[in-house]
């Protein structure tokens, strides 16, 4: 295995995913050092997947300027990932007349000609389902909805696709200089670096302080969520924010770009890396959620989860170069719009390593991402010449979300490929539906098995921490004896 490159990106979430991507244009080579099994298993996994518009942005901070420039790289990144995304605007509901001069503040913010103030007949005309209370509401165009799952895991393989290689099973543990390079030291390897950037979430600030840089504690700050089933699709169109509160944009609702629906987040600052859901923090969102949309059907609620923003005491996106080791960058409290933010981030570390002496030279074979197929999105003439071309595309293990062995396979096989059980969820959602895995867990070990080539004993949920089997029982058996038999 090579172990010296032109740079080292430490920690694979939106943000090192976004710098892969971002430099795998240029002619250089690149790692990513991920501690966990594969990209998105941190902070960037359990978010809402907004790419706020400009009327969010946070004035006089170094997240708002990284915000706006992000937003112009959002057309070339949607093109070059060929991601999906929900284009769908958003309204922010004044449900009071104190509310009225926050969607004024917000207006002015965001300068953008499109966006305008209703009244509430004009606002329950484009969402029938608001608050009958509601005074007013800002309607904005330009918000977008993603999902965070395919973000990274789509700029990842866009990356991995352009050179960037991928090491999981990585946790940094410190630093040291040689002559030339950095040194960048994890349990079992050494690995050199000309630069090296961490983009560690929640542990950014322990890395930093592995290279004696003096920097606050990171504070989670916890958001919980109801994720309603698909056939919530429709309850709402737009996202629907409240009217803004200081802390944080406030608990919304939100339709995703697959079809459910999200209520979320709270914000609960901890003094603990704990990610629970919690009876409080869900009645919280149930109250926050109920004030925009009286009948929301939390019935319909298939899930719940928490995340936990990486914030530092005064709220901002720190990015500086290391006392200690000059060529070594530590991103560092990348929180909300962290995810908004990604694409303006990477152009402006881009720029900081080249005042710094790296060359950014353009390649001119860079290649561009093709989206697999979904099978569920495909209509019966498509999935008939799918099934016509591979007969994998018709044997479907996944019934809530249809998916089938060909995007199993492909999620498998595609680098950085899937390697754990929430790898495949991030990637092609089995265990993401109404049912959330009883019926796809039935083949996916399997399938794991034989195309994966993952043993049993190294099956994992998300984690080394969280194994699938606990021992052997009997003998496995294969695909095939299986069919044949009917059982084993
Ligand atoms: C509740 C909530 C809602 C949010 N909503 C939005 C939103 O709608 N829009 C938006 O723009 N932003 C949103 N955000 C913010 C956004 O999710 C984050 O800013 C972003 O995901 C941070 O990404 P990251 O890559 O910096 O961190 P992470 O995703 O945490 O990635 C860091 C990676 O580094 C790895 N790592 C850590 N330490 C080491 C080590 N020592 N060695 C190797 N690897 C290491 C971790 O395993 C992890 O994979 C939200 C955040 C939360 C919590």
């Amino acid at each position: 295995m090579k172990k010296r490159y032109d740079l080292i990106i430490i920690g694979g979430g939106v943000t090192g995913c976004a710098l892969a991507w971002y430099f795998s244009h240029y002619d250089f080579e690149i790692a990513l050092l991920e501690k966990e099994m594969d990209v998105c298993c941190g902070v960037s996994k359990a978010n809402t997947g907004i790419f706020h518009s400009r009327s969010y942005w946070t004035p006089d901070t170094l997240k708002g300027e990284l915000h706006l420039r992000s937003l112009s790289w959002f057309p070339r990144a949607k093109k070059e990932l060929d991601l999906p995304v929900r284009e769908c605007g958003a309204l922010t509901v004044a449900l009071s007349a104190a509310d009225i001069g926050h969607l004024r503040e917000v207006k002015a913010r965001g300068r953008c000609p499109e966006a305008e103030i209703m009244g509430p007949i004009e606002a329950r005309k484009r969402e029938p389902n608001l608050n009958k209370n509601l005074k007013a509401a800002y309607y904005d165009p330009g918000t977008v909805v993603v999902s965070p799952f395919q973000l990274v895991c789509s700029l990842a393989e866009c990356a991995a696709l352009n050179g960037v290689e991928f090491h999981f099973d990585q946790h940094v543990r410190g630093f040291d200089q040689t002559s030339k390079y950095i040194r960048v030291l994890t349990p079992e390897n050494n690995w050199e670096a000309a630069f090296v950037i961490t983009a560690a979430g929640l542990f950014s600030s322990e890395i930093a302080r592995y290279s004696r840089d003096k920097i606050s504690d990171i504070r989670p700050c916890r958001g919980e969520y109801f994720v309603l089933d698909r056939d919530c699709d429709g309850f709402v169109n737009r996202v629907l924010y409240p009217a803004p509160r200081e802390r944080s944009k406030g608990i919304l609702v939100c339709p995703t770009p697959e079809g459910n629906v999200l209520a979320g987040p709270n914000f609960e600052p901890l003094d603990r890396f704990d990610s629970s859901t919690t009876y409080f923090g869900l009645e919280e969102v149930e109250k926050g959620a109920h004030r925009l949309t009286p009948h929301i059907p939390l019935h319909k609620n298939i899930r719940n989860f928490s995340g936990l923003r990486p914030t530092l005491p005064d709220r901002d996106f720190h990015i500086f170069f290391s006392n200690t080791y000059p060529n070594l960058l530590h991103l560092v409290g990348i929180e909300s719009p962290g995810l908004t933010a990604a694409f303006g981030i990477a152009e402006y570390v881009g720029e900081k390593l080249h005042n710094k002496g790296l060359t950014l030279r353009e390649k001119n074979d860079f290649r561009f991402r093709k989206a697999f197929p979904v099978f569920r999105e495909a209509d019966w003439k498509t999935r008939e010449a799918l099934i016509r071309e591979d007969p994998d595309w018709g044997e479907i293990i996944c019934r809530c979300e249809e998916v089938t062995v060909a995007e199993v396979k492909h999620a498998l096989r595609t680098p950085p490929g899937a390697s754990t059980l929430d790898g495949l969820k991030r990637r092609i959602r089995t265990t993401a539906g109404r049912c959330q895995g009883s019926f796809c867990l039935m083949s996916i070990p399997r399938l794991m098995s034989e195309i994966g080539n993952v043993p049993y004993g190294n099956m994992y949920k998300e984690g080394r921490k969280s194994p699938l089997f606990a021992g052997e029982t009997r003998e496995e058996c294969s695909r095939s004896e299986y069919a044949e038999k009917g059982s084993c």
